[in-house]
């Protein structure tokens, strides 16, 4: 399997939220896109292991991708250790991403910080000759970090305005994590699926204003861009 574009994170559900748009856009281009999940999301407070992994597997058709796995590492235990490098490390290696999407350094949820480092270390590690993997090494040729819920000033932003509409039913596959069971609809413990639908809307809108598009999904990447032709360079400055 070679995929170009290959987008990790801790849980089921975080890739939608946070590149889904982005994800499919480089389907619709003809890009063999995967997605890899570090844990099962079994810590979630609504639905099963089980009910997520069929909903992970719905929401990956939605958004056309060629492939999607699970590492399997316990939920709210996602280290950067050296177990966990490796076993991504030949993930990384059986998928020969080009380029990868990992989540940005700093999150309120340590699995989302700490799967930073491990993607980041694990994409290092993959290229190491001498460690005890199968297959050729291979390390990622760029590395983006998906910044959406940070809010930070990302590098640049794709514009999902065509996209949305799919995205958001990828997101809507995740219907046990957002749907109340009858039982729980009186206590009003839920993430209401119109909440949470109105959030997204919100911050896919905020990201593509500032592109001048109605919807985008903003990116990082640590090294600077590299530009031809400072004439067509897009967006308006004033
Ligand atoms: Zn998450």
């Amino acid at each position: 399997m070679k995929l170009d574009l290959l987008a990790i994170a801790a849980h089921p559900d975080d890739v939608e939220l946070t590149c889904g748009g982005t994800l499919l856009k480089m389907a619709n281009k003809g890009y063999r896109t995967g997605i890899l999940d570090l844990t099962a999301g079994e810590m979630g407070t609504r639905g099963t292991p089980e009910t997520r992994a069929k909903e992970a597997a719905l929401a990956a058709k939605i958004l056309k991708a060629s492939w999607r796995g699970n590492l399997g590492i316990p939920d709210s235990d996602v280290q950067p250790s050296r177990p966990n490098k490796m076993r991504l490390a030949q993930m990384i290696r059986d998928l020969c991403p080009h380029t990868v999407i990992i989540p940005y350094w700093d999150a309120r949820h340590p699995d989302h910080y700490h799967a930073s480092t491990l993607c980041y270390e694990a994409c290092f590690l993959a290229g190491l000759k001498q460690l005890p993997l199968t297959g050729e090494p291979h390390r990622p040729f760029k590395i983006l970090y998906a910044t959406s819920f940070e809010g930070m000033p990302p590098t640049f932003i794709v514009d999902i305005t065509r996209e949305y509409a799919q995205r958001r039913k990828a997101i809507l596959a995740y219907g046990s994590q957002f749907r109340p069971a009858k039982s729980e609809r009186k206590q009003r413990v839920f993430l209401a699926i119109d909440e949470l639908d109105h959030r997204m809307d919100l911050l896919a809108r905020h990201h593509g204003q500032l592109i001048n598009v109605k919807y985008g999904e903003p990116f990082l990447q640590k090294e600077p861009m590299a530009v031809d032709d400072v004439v067509a360079l897009a967006v308006r400055s004033i």
